[in-house]
């Protein structure tokens, strides 16, 4: 709230209850910064483009799948269910907004419950849907949230944020999508307890009002000087147009969760109880396989409300991802980590080639990390950690990277270095030159550094790692007043810096000022 407001705010209060009722802010005169004093941030897309879309949404399933296919690799269950709920979702909006809604409240709304481990594409298949209807997308984790709010975050945050993504459009933020993850910690009795603080039945019961349909405040209770803004608003005339509610009715809900103490009791329901060498060494990622079965008595013998499990009519699973299906991440997708990899040392104007060999070394080893797809990223940061470092400040500008990189990518970098020395050096005596450039321009002397000098300094910078500047900055820190008290007695301008004024500065400075003092004293 902004001191104008607050003022204004409390004229309205002692017109209402006397003058001599005074409000007073927790904050002092601390003032925060209204909206509408700042500027909105600029959307993607142009939010009267996004309406038109949503009123002429006229794609088709397999539209939407093809789409996700250039993104996604596998899933084509998962592709295929989210393709036809949001497809289903979208066109009874658009029917809606024409006003040729036949349904009216019965309309049942798909909200979608995605299964699957980690890292297997489930929030970037609903990120990618959400980018290509254009509609504002928020990813939250049913952990944070606890019932009353006071603990954690409150469930309808969400549905806030959903507006700020929205920069604040309302009407935008009514057709966006709610992404919950780690929904099956949720579960508040049976298998799938957590034995968390937070009463996941009181979370679960909230979200279900959200999903049905909820007015939603756009001031949460926990914020004071919020809702003292909001009654304002209420009583300012030109603001009375202004929504003051999100309606949830057409936000489409997905929540997600690993569930992994599911799958193993789907697994009892269709096989029996295992004993013995088969259930202790069964692969996890073969467990995750049964969730596909899953089936409403199953989530609710886990601890899930029965009105919440039927607020969720779309169920899928998503598969494992195997070392080849990493290993197609890295190719075939578009926008992959690799490719993000590939930009950043362009930034530098360096490039690299990868070989078949490496990129399957790079997808083995993320598989190792039972991580899905993040083991990808944990395997190349690891790859490219130091190259990273120490390529920008050389002259090289490419570089292979094959099996033995990834494996041992330390000493494939030394290797690299060693071979392109020449090229570093060149580097290195280019930046003496524009130490040497930096130190005219700020101090007014031109310094001569001869090849000893120039060669030691390239030295120290090989064995140390440090920068040529900063070697230099230390090593002459004192040159800037030393040269001026000589330039004062003799008007030099011109110094020669040798091998000896880089193995000892101060030393050759201290010999210059005192020739300095010696000549001007004789003339
Ligand atoms: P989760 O299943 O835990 O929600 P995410 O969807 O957040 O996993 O995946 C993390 C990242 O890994 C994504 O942003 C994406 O870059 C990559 N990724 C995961 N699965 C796939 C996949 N099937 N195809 C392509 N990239 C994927």
């Amino acid at each position: 709230m902004s001191k104008n407001d607050f003022d204004e705010f409390q004229k309205q209060i002692q017109k209402m209850f006397g003058n001599n009722v005074k409000l007073q802010t927790p904050f002092g005169n601390n003032f925060q910064k209204t909206a509408s004093e700042e500027p909105p941030p600029q959307p993607e897309e142009p939010v009267e483009d996004v309406f038109e879309k949503i009123r002429n949404f006229d794609l088709k399933p397999k539209d939407i799948r093809d789409e996700l296919d250039k993104y996604v690799i596998k899933q084509s269950e998962a592709k295929k269910v989210l393709s036809v709920a949001v497809c289903d979702h979208y066109n009874h909006v658009r029917r809606c907004l024409e006003g040729k809604d036949k349904l009216g409240d019965e309309y049942a709304k798909q909200n979608i419950i995605v299964l699957g481990p980690t890292g297997v594409g489930k929030t970037y298949l609903l990120k990618c849907i959400a980018r290509i209807i254009g509609v504002p997308f928020v990813k939250a984790d049913a952990t944070k949230f606890s019932e009353t709010g006071y603990i954690g975050k409150d469930v309808e945050d969400m549905v806030r944020d959903l507006a700020k993504t929205a920069d604040g459009n309302i009407d935008l933020a009514e057709f966006g999508i709610v992404y919950i993850d780690e929904v099956d910690k949720l579960a508040n009795s049976g298998e799938g307890r957590g034995g968390k603080d937070v009463n996941g039945r009181g979370v679960q019961i909230n979200l279900l009002k959200l999903m049905e349909e909820a007015d939603v405040s756009l001031k949460s209770q926990a914020d004071m000087m919020g809702q003292m803004e909001f009654m304002m608003n209420m009583m300012n005339d030109k603001s009375k147009k202004q929504k003051n509610s999100i309606n949830t009715r057409h936000i489409l809900f997905i929540v997600s969760g690993a569930f992994s103490k599911l799958a193993e009791r789907i697994q009892r329901r269709l096989n029996g109880p295992q004993i013995g060498f088969m259930s202790e060494h069964q692969e996890s990622d073969d467990i995750n396989s049964y969730l596909s079965k899953v089936e409403t008595a199953d989530l609710v013998e886990y601890g899930f409300e029965p009105e919440f499990v039927g607020r969720l009519p779309v169920r899928v699973a998503c598969e494992s991802l195997n070392e080849n299906d990493l290993e197609a991440i890295l190719t075939n997708s578009k926008g992959s980590i690799l490719t993000q990899y590939g930009e950043d040392f362009a930034g530098y104007d360096i490039s690299f080639d990868i070989t078949r060999g490496a990129l399957k070394e790079i997808a083995h080893r993320a598989s190792l990390e039972k991580t899905g797809a993040r083991g990808l990223m944990t395997s190349l940061e690891r790859v490219f950690r130091n190259f990273k470092f120490e390529l920008p400040s050389t002259r090289i500008n490419k570089f292979k990277v094959d099996e033995k990189t990834v494996q041992y990518p330390d000493e494939v970098l030394k290797e690299l270095l060693e071979s392109n020395k020449g090229l570093q050096k060149e580097q290195l005596v280019a930046e003496v030159e524009s130490f040497a450039k930096a130190f005219q321009k700020d101090q007014g002397f031109t310094l001569h550094f001869d090849e000893g000098a120039i060669e030691l300094l390239v030295e120290s910078s090989l064995k140390t790692g440090k920068t040529i500047k900063i070697i230099c900055e230390d090593k002459f820190k004192d040159y800037p007043y030393g040269l001026k008290l000589i330039s004062e007695k003799g008007n030099i301008k011109d110094f020669t810096i040798s091998r000896e004024a880089v193995i000892d500065p101060d030393k050759e400075l201290s010999k210059w000022v005192v020739e300095g003092f010696q000549n001007s004293s004789e003339d």
